[in-house]
């Protein structure tokens, strides 16, 4: 029987303690449309990472800005998010990677599909693109870094030609993380969809056929599939997910941190003591505050309704039990419950909000039974703005703190708590 948070079965997936995540916000984040991000953002960003135990971040070094932000981060002195470089498969961005002390990963960017290969970078052959790309990882890897081989627009690619590919990689690095960029988000998550769109179908050939060790996703959101996909990712064997937190990057964006974050310390078995995400919704504020990314309030994890009830029938089944209507409780990521008083609302979240506004108000415990007339006086009165006076906004606190005013402080109130003690004394 499921009738509590305990009782929820868990998720199991292939290898958990392999499985960990790198993070992209302020990489392919910072790149979002519109947005700029300071310094100052970058390091806070950093912080919640940290927090949260994030196992690795990526960064870009093309400016003094962007290498003063990475010496800054390696000088937090933090094992975790491990700092790793993003370069292109060009000998002067890795020579730049080389000339950061601390930085001993990077990705470089190979693309893989037709389009970038001939259209973008103007490669005479795949041949050409091969050579680059891998000239570029022997650089890499005689001197001393540990790789990750980006391959945008895989999911546009030629399949076979990627397999080719990933041999050489894998003979020049064994241990080279293999990412699956689905640029453009055209990646489904079906086992049945075959490569180049099949997440799982690449992942497995990958795995099973050339028995790539490291596997990443790094997923867009253009067609909304960028966490199922990550997610995919993970339940077919691949041990890394890049991700934004919020979801933030070019267009549509990524996959979103938080909601992979919750998926697995929540859903799944031997997550449970890995990431911290009480600071989520904080970081979340953070966000919108200082960086001033719009987060709608109905966003999955951190936003301002996922723990906002208001119709009737909800609020009064989660003040007597949360678990029927809140998926998780709210302080596993740092949330508040908010009861809302608006057009659907009964009597029983009047009661819960007059009681909550009216204690604060008075100092000391105010407790009023839902039947009590002055409840429904004040119930009517609500509903009054919404059948009459065509009210289109929730019942703000401030509001009902007037109405407790208007039917509760005509007589102390203090004493209308003892008069009632007093009644169920006698019942
Ligand atoms: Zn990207």
């Amino acid at each position: 029987m499921i009738r509590d948070y305990d009782d929820l079965p868990k998720i199991k997936l292939p290898n958990p303690e392999e499985i960990k995540i790198s993070d992209s916000t302020i990489r392919d984040g910072a790149q979002m449309p519109g947005i700029v991000m300071t310094r100052s953002h970058k390091l806070k960003i950093y912080e919640y990472l940290h927090h949260i135990g994030v196992e690795k971040l990526e960064c870009f070094l093309y400016n003094e800005r962007d290498r003063l932000v990475a010496k800054e981060m390696l000088n937090m002195g933090y094992e975790k998010p491990e700092v790793t470089a993003w370069s292109r498969a060009k000998k002067a961005d890795i020579d730049l990677v080389l000339s950061m002390d601390g930085i001993e990963e990077t990705g470089i960017l190979m693309s893989i599909s037709d389009v970038h290969i001939f259209d973008k970078l103007n490669f005479k052959s795949r041949d050409d693109a091969v050579e680059t790309y891998l000239d570029a990882l022997s650089y890499a890897v005689d001197h001393g870094l540990r790789t990750r081989c980006h391959l945008e627009d895989i999911t546009r690619a030629d399949f076979d030609f990627v397999k080719t590919f990933v041999k050489k990689i894998l003979e020049i690095d064994k241990d080279s993380i293999i990412r699956i960029c689905d640029t453009v988000g055209m990646g489904l998550p079906y086992p049945h969809v075959d490569p180049p769109f099949g997440i799982p179908g690449i992942v497995k050939s990958l795995k099973e056929e050339l028995n790539v060790k490291n596997i990443e996703t790094h997923m867009h959101d253009d067609f909304g599939f960028a966490v199922p996909n990550s997610i995919a990712g993970f339940l077919y064997g691949a041990n890394w997910s890049n991700l934004t937190f919020l979801g933030i990057g070019e267009r549509a964006g990524n996959a979103e941190l938080e909601k992979i974050l919750v998926f697995l310390v929540y859903r799944c078995e031997g997550f449970e003591n890995r990431y911290n995400l009480e600071k989520l919704v904080e970081f979340a504020r953070f966000m919108e505050k200082e960086v001033r990314i719009h987060v709608p309030r109905n966003k999955a994890i951190v936003g301002e309704n996922v723990f906002a009830h208001e119709s009737g029938i909800h609020t009064a089944g989660v003040i007597k039990k949360p678990f029927t209507y809140e998926p998780f409780p709210p302080k596993l990521v740092g949330a508040k419950r908010k009861l809302m008083i608006g057009d659907s609302s009964g009597r029983e979240v009047i009661r819960k909000k007059v009681e909550e506004i009216a204690s604060e108000m008075l100092g000391v415990e105010f407790k009023i039974d839902k039947r009590d007339p002055r409840i429904d006086a004040i119930y009517r009165d609500i509903h009054k703005l919404y059948d009459i006076e065509g009210r289109r906004s929730c019942i703000s606190d401030d509001e009902l703190k007037k109405y407790i005013e208007k039917y509760f402080l005509f007589e102390p109130v203090v004493d209308e708590v003892k008069a009632e003690e007093n009644d169920s004394n006698k019942n």
